[in-house]
């Protein structure tokens, strides 16, 4: 029909703006380079892509506290309760997955090649038991801020201040790391301690969502429960998602425009290519190697034995969220691009987009996960430090949880990196070894999270199918139709 050539016309033109925005952004960036235009100006020059990176921030919590309550509201309780476990098994075996992947890469291709052998006896490193790194990620995740520390409460206007927040953090990394002897400095003069550290990287690096998660899920269950009585406060909450996701498709005309100057301005401020040390070009290498054997073979194979579907169709109606998360660097920005594209695209029920990819972009992150362990044994790699089996395993569980505690923000899992590195005892000072790199591993890492939830969306619904068609026979209608 008209209708469907429309549709098709407009889901095509949005793939080829973004990829053209995408190529462009690159070309415009490297022939700006020659300027040598200085931070200012380059953010001057970027602030298109700001522009885009604060739109969709400031969507993020609104539709992430309407889709959850709508979700949870249009579901019983036993139905929620069997998606979710399917849910978590999907989010916890993909990680798992993941991690074991950047372990396998890492070792067999060896990026470091063990340059420093004075490491042992030069360098004090204050080794934390694992136990106490378990905790230090409890404290660092988003319940800390909210049962603990009292931390503000999440709003709109927090949502678009992370950004900065992350840059702050990596200030302190980078502040850290020019003091050698201390524990953690924050300019140089003034030393704190890796206890008082931890409530700091908590802070910048929790948005609140999972505390926001939680609270949404339990209060969505809850008016589903009220029945009749819980209509007007369904209603309003399907008639708030529904305002925001049209922001989005508004906002989505606007994404390639700022997706180009996002890119650009990244590649206009990047160090030069060619002073980047054989180390670091293997070990750029082997991340994305890594990544692209779990995003092209790993997900997809998983995608086609549930479903039985071709995962690259799939996948080809996610191109603008992917493309988005590239640019933007950050999945939690890029959440309403894959609502709509899972929702109106690749057509998945609505019930379980609006349930599983607000959970999905705050907890699951496979590319995180496999980054984060990969780094911290290429960082072993270059001290010459012989991990054991027990340590490689300690730094898988640790990655994971560090995947699991990075918000969806740019380079989060740069920040949580310290928790993986002082669990077995590595300098935290040598994440200075790929910062120079990490803006842009971050980008593909975040595709992937982003991919990983989405597979995550497809699989569940698929699994879900019976319980999305039942019907119920108390009220005579589907039990999980609004
Ligand atoms: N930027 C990533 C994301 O938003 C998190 C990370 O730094 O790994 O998914």
């Amino acid at each position: 029909t008209k209708e469907d050539v429309r549709a098709c016309f407009m889901r095509n033109a949005f793939v080829i703006f973004t990829v053209a925005a995408v190529i462009i952004g690159i070309g415009l960036g490297f022939a700006m380079r020659r300027y040598k235009l200085s931070h200012r100006e380059v953010r001057f020059f970027s602030f298109p892509g700001e522009l885009l990176m604060r739109m969709l921030q400031m969507l993020v919590l609104p539709l992430l506290v309407s889709s959850l309550i709508t979700g949870m509201a249009a579901l019983d309780s036993r139905a929620s309760g069997k998606m979710g476990l399917r849910a978590v098994i999907y989010y916890t075996s993909t990680t798992v997955i993941a991690v074991f992947i950047g372990i396998v890469m890492v070792l067999v291709i060896h990026p470091g090649k063990g340059s420093r052998d004075e490491f042992t006896n030069q360098q004090k490193v204050e080794q934390v038991s694992p136990a106490d790194a378990f905790l230090d990620l409890i404290r660092i995740k988003y319940l800390s801020n909210l049962l603990f520390q009292k931390h503000v409460s999440p709003n709109i206007v927090e949502a678009c201040t992370t950004q900065y927040k992350t840059q702050y953090a990596k200030r302190v990394i980078h502040v850290k790391m020019t003091v050698n002897d201390s524990i953690f400095s924050l300019n140089g003069s003034q030393e704190i301690s890796r206890e008082e550290l931890i409530p700091v990287l908590g802070r910048v690096n929790g948005i609140n969502a999972l505390g926001l998660v939680v609270f949404s899920m339990a209060f969505g269950l809850i008016i589903g429960s009220m029945r009749e009585q819980g209509q007007p406060l369904k209603d309003f909450f399907d008639c708030l998602n529904e305002a925001i996701m049209r922001l989005v498709a508004i906002i989505m005309w606007y994404a390639p425009v700022g997706i180009l100057f996002l890119i650009a301005g990244k590649i206009m401020e990047m160090d030069d290519i060619s002073d980047m040390g054989g180390q670091l070009a293997m070990y750029t290498v082997t991340v994305i190697c890594g990544l692209l054997v779990h995003a092209i073979l790993v997900l997809p194979t998983l995608y086609f034995v549930v479903t039985r579907k071709n995962p690259f169709v799939f996948i080809g109606g996610l191109m603008q969220a992917l493309v988005t998360a590239l640019g933007t660097s950050s999945s939690s920005a890029t959440l309403p691009i894959t609502f709509k594209c899972l929702e109106e695209n690749n057509k998945v029920d609505k019930r379980v987009t609006r349930f599983v990819l607000p959970v999905g972009a705050t907890i699951n992150m496979d590319g995180t996960a496999l980054y984060e362990a990969l780094a911290a044994i290429f960082i072993a790699q270059v001290n010459n430090y012989d991990l054991n089996f027990g340590q490689i395993l300690t730094i898988s569980i640790t990655a994971t949880a560090a995947s699991i505690g990075a918000a969806g923000i740019p380079q989060a899992g740069l920040v949580t990196m310290v928790i993986v590195l002082t669990s077995v005892g590595l300098p935290t000072d040598d994440i200075t070894l790929i910062i120079a790199v990490d803006w842009f591993l971050d980008r593909l890492r975040t595709t992937t999270n982003v991919l990983g939830d989405s597979i995550g969306a497809g699989i569940v619904e698929h699994l879900s199918r019976h319980e999305l068609h039942k019907k119920d026979p108390e009220v005579g209608n589907s039990v999980l139709e609004e």
